[in-house]
């Protein structure tokens, strides 16, 4: 059984992680591995870039097609779409967030890693309140692929 079924926390070992190109390009990066009937996101994609073969198979991005608008990070219930895209030396990461507060633009926060242990400081870039809220931090890059919440502090 792997960690995210026992634990809830995902490896990157169980991603399909887009290569340099894409992810300088800026892509979505799915992290839903259950499968469940679920497929908003596949709906939500302007493109057609998420593809699955049932309801219940697990979504499939295709990194060419993906023009990084956000809109699936925003339509799954699951919180389990990222956006990540690296310039230089570092990288925006754009994720979902239901708490409260929500921070406010260029505000220092911690980045989270996925079992929730600060790992960096991060500046938030831009928050989209849509279905979801969406805050968009910046990182380092060497923590493009570990950053995948962010705490407030005041
Ligand atoms: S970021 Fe936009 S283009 Fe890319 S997979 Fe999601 S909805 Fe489609
Ligand atoms: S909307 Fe979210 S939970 Fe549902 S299939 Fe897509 S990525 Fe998975």
């Amino acid at each position: 059984m792997k960690r995210w079924e026992r634990e809830g926390v995902v490896e990157l070992e169980d991603l399909d992680i887009p290569s340099e190109e894409y992810l300088r390009k800026g892509v979505a990066i799915t992290e839903c591995l259950q499968e469940i009937p679920c497929n908003p996101c596949v709906e939500a994609c302007p493109v057609d870039a998420i593809s699955m073969e049932t309801i219940n198979d697990t979504p499939k991005i295709d990194y060419e097609k993906c023009i990084g608008c956000g809109n699936c990070v925003d339509a799954c219930p699951g919180l389990a779409m990222f956006l990540v895209k690296v310039t230089g030396d570092s990288a925006l990461i754009t994720l979902p967030y239901e708490f409260l507060p929500v921070p406010e633009k260029e505000e220092r926060v911690k980045a989270l890693n996925r079992e929730g242990k600060e790992i960096c400081d991060a500046v938030v870039k831009r928050i989209r309140r849509g279905r979801t809220t969406l805050v968009t931090i910046e990182v380092p890059a060497e923590y493009a692929l570990e950053a995948r919440n962010i705490k407030v502090v005041r």
